[in-house]
C-alpha cells in the first residue's frame, strides 16, 4: 500500500492562551510526520503579520514547512507584492493562494479578482520560489454560475502555475471522485488532496457549512441534532463518520488528507489512528492502530 501525505491547517492564534494551545497542538500533530502545515490568512489581509509569524513559529518548532495562506480580494497589488517579497525573504517554500472573500465593510475588489490572477502574479513576482497550493471545490464553489464554468475556472487557476490543490471539506466521497474524473477529462493532472473537517461541534459545523457552501448530508444533520448538548456523543459520532470518509477516500486513491484542525489535535489524531495511518508518513500494511509517540 502506498503512503499518503498528511497536512494540518491552523489559524493564527490571537491570545496567549490560544498561542499555548497551538504550541501543544502542533507538537502532537508533528508526531504524524506531516508533509506540511498551513496557516490561514484573514480576509483582506487582516492577519498578514500574524499569519507569517505563526507559520515561522510552527516551522521553527517542528522542522516542517508551514505554508502561509495569501488571499487577494480587497488587497491592492502593491501590498500583495510586499507580502510575496516578505515570504521570499524569510525563506517560505510553500503558499496556499486564494481569492478570499470580501471582508465586511469593504466594497472594492482590489486589482486581482480571482485566485488564478493571484497565482499568475505570484509566479511573475517570485518565479518558482514557492510550491503553490490552490483551493478546489468537489461540490462546486457557492458563487459558481455552473459546474462546467467552475471546472474551467479551476483549470485556468491550475494552468496559471499551481502545483497542487486542497479541497473544500465535504462528507460525500462521490462528489470528490466525480470531481477527479472531471478534472482528468479536462487534462488537469495535479494532486487534489481532500480537505477534512472533523465533526466535533454541531452548531459550528452548520455555521461554517452555510458560509462556505459545503453540504452536510441530511442523515448526519438529523443524527447530530438528536444528540442535543451531549458533546461526547457528537464527538464520537463525528469521529466515526469522518474516519469512514477518510478510509473511503484513501482506499479510492486520494493522494493525501489535509485536516482543518481548528487548532485542536484530538479529532485528527483519533481519525488517523482509526484509519491506520502511521507516523512514517503513510499507512502500514498491518496497521497496529496505535498513535505515534509525541517527539
Ligand atoms: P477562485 O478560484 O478565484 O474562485 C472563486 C469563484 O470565482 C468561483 O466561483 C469561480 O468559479 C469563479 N471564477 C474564477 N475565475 C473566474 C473568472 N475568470 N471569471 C468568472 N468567474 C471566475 N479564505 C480566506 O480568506 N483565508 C484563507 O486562509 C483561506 N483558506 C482556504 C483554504 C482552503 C483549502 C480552501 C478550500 C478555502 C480557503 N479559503 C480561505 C476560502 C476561500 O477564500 C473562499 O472559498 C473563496 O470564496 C474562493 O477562493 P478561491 O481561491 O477558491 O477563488
Amino acid at each position: 500500500m502506498t503512503g499518503i501525505d498528511i497536512s494540518f491547517e491552523f489559524f493564527p492564534p490571537r491570545s496567549p492562551d490560544a498561542v499555548a494551545r497551538l504550541e501543544q497542538t502542533r507538537a502532537r500533530l508533528n508526531a504524524w510526520r506531516p508533509s506540511f502545515f498551513s496557516v490561514t490568512f484573514g480576509a483582506g489581509g487582516s492577519t498578514r503579520e500574524l499569519t507569517l509569524e505563526t507559520a515561522q513559529a510552527v516551522t521553527a518548532a517542528t522542522g516542517v514547512d508551514c505554508a502561509p495562506h495569501i488571499s487577494c480580494l480587497g488587497t491592492p497589488q502593491a501590498e500583495l507584492r510586499a507580502v510575496i517579497q516578505r515570504y521570499v525573504d524569510v525563506g517560505i517554500k510553500r503558499v496556499v493562494a486564494l481569492r478570499g472573500d470580501m471582508p465586511s465593510g469593504l466594497t472594492g475588489f482590489g486589482e486581482l479578482r480571482y485566485a488564478s490572477e493571484l497565482v499568475a502574479f505570484i509566479r511573475q513576482e517570485a518565479g518558482d520560489a514557492f510550491h503553490i497550493e490552490v483551493a478546489a471545490y468537489p461540490e462546486f464553489h457557492p458563487q459558481a454560475t455552473t459546474a462546467a464554468a467552475d471546472l474551467q475556472h479551476f483549470k485556468t487557476k491550475v494552468e496559471a502555475g499551481a502545483n497542487s490543490a486542497i479541497t473544500q471539506y465535504f462528507y460525500n466521497p462521490d462528489a470528490y471522485f466525480r470531481f477527479l474524473d472531471s478534472c482528468a477529462a479536462l487534462g488537469i493532472s495535479l494532486p487534489i488532496v481532500p480537505g477534512i473537517m472533523p465533526i466535533t461541534n454541531f452548531s459550528q459545523l452548520m455555521r461554517f457549512s452555510e458560509m462556505c457552501g459545503a453540504e452536510v448530508p441530511r442523515w448526519i444533520v438529523k443524527r447530530l441534532r438528536d444528540f442535543g448538548d451531549d458533546r461526547e456523543a457528537i464527538r464520537a459520532f463525528g469521529i466515526d463518520v469522518t474516519s469512514a470518509l477518510c478510509e473511503r477516500l484513501v482506499s479510492g486513491g486520494a493522494p493525501g488528507l489535509h485536516f482543518y484542525t481548528m487548532n485542536q489535535h484530538e479529532a485528527a489524531t483519533a481519525i488517523l489512528t482509526n484509519i491506520g495511518v502511521n507516523s512514517s508518513h503513510g499507512r502500514q500494511l498491518d496497521a497496529n492502530h496505535s498513535p505515534p509517540a509525541v517527539d
